[in-house]
């Protein structure tokens, strides 16, 4: 066993390194984990251009499955672990965020929506010189602090799709917060025979196709600028797409003549650019339900006529993030789903690729790109 371990370090925006950390020793209610994929997110992406208002130096990366090197003896007590006992060489995952506190006022009030919660722990996102040892994904082995979530993953789903949960995590429940009030036979929220609009298809865009084809809704319509990005769209269940260059007149009629001339029920926003916010306002059919996924970060605002919003009548959600729980959704979806997890993985680099990694990311051609510590 070395008494180093390497990481790639994001000093400050647009810049990357490699460095050696101590080999973490941990205390008896954590575990170290050894790290065997983790996925360049959007949010790295965002990070590196400096969109975040974050203390650097961080270890990025917060997608990852990774096989149990030590156990602490009391991590069982101290930890949210779903899938069954822990051994030491399982194959596990772990949300970015700690386990809520349990005692803010979201939490006393909302406890349903523990992403509300005031005081929890979020690695990938965390400086390096407050939490010294390495608490983010792109390094060879991470340490997994006292109030994490824990899920083994389930037998039957390889790593190589298992790197997708916490993705698949946003996916999934951006899927079920158009299911909401989930009462279909007074036509209310998601339903078999309803029509869903993605606007965006990047790879939350794409997840959340394969999600709605996943539960059996039988038009799918995805839209965006890349048609290489569309034909993935369709491989990943959408039975339409739309291109997203063409005037916005000419892409509203097209979505009404796929939806018997009013629009669709359901729009989910995940491209994160603010006009096509405006936009999902548009799409929509009267009494519809916006679903706003994509922004997680600001990159500014647009111009809207909130009349729309009472006209329509319309139910808008937004969604940060997900509850932990979210998670095992997210594996059971990716074990079942016959969506081509394959073709969206479209690169694989090294742990000293990383910056490479994320200049891919996003670029033309490119899908999920994992990173193989
Ligand atoms: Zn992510
Ligand atoms: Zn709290």
């Amino acid at each position: 066993m070395t008494s180093t371990v390497q990481a790639a370090v994001m000093t400050a925006p647009g810049q990357i390194e490699m460095r050696e950390f101590p080999r973490p020793t941990i205390a008896d209610d954590e575990i170290l984990l050894r790290v065997e994929r983790t996925g360049i997110c959007g949010s790295d992406k965002h990070m590196y251009a400096g969109h975040m208002p974050l203390q650097f130096p961080i270890i990025p990366g917060h997608e990852l499955v990774g096989v149990i090197e030590e156990l602490g003896s009391r991590a069982h007590e101290e930890m949210a672990i779903v899938g069954g006992p822990l051994s030491e060489g399982d194959r596990i995952t772990t949300t970015p965020s700690s386990q809520a506190c349990g005692k803010c006022w979201y939490c006393l009030h909302q406890p349903q929506r523990p992403t509300l919660c005031a005081n929890r722990y979020v690695h990938g996102f965390v400086s390096s010189d407050v939490a010294p040892t390495p608490r983010g994904g792109f390094a060879e082995v991470m340490h997994l602090a006292n109030r994490s979530w824990i899920f083994k993953i389930p037998d039957g789903l390889s790593s190589e799709h298992a790197v997708l949960t916490e993705p698949a995590a946003v996916a999934t429940r951006a899927v079920e917060r158009a299911f909401g009030p989930g009462l279909p036979h007074i036509g209310e929220g998601l339903g078999m025979d309803k029509s869903v609009l993605v606007l965006g298809a990047g790879p939350i865009g794409q997840l959340v196709v394969a999600a709605l084809a996943h539960v059996g809704v039988d038009r799918i319509i995805a839209t965006d600028l890349s048609a290489s990005r569309l034909d993935m769209a369709k491989k990943m269940g959408a039975h339409h797409t739309l291109d997203a260059g063409a005037p916005l007149e000419e892409r509203l009629e097209a979505a009404k003549a796929l939806t018997e001339g009013v629009g669709p029920d359901i729009v989910i926003e995940t491209a994160g650019v603010p006009i096509v916010f405006k936009e999902s306002l548009d799409y929509v059919r009267r009494g519809g339900i916006v679903v706003e996924v994509g922004h997680f970060t600001d990159p500014g605002g647009v111009d809207i006529h909130p009349n729309v919003i009472c006209f329509k009548d319309l139910d808008i959600r937004g969604m940060w993030a997900y509850p932990a729980i979210q998670f095992k959704t997210a594996l059971s979806f990716l074990k079942n789903t016959q969506a081509p997890l394959d073709d969206f993985i479209t690169h694989r680099v090294g742990l000293a690729q990383t910056e490479e990694g994320i200049q891919i990311t996003g670029s033309e051609g490119s899908m999920k790109v994992v990173v193989e510590p």
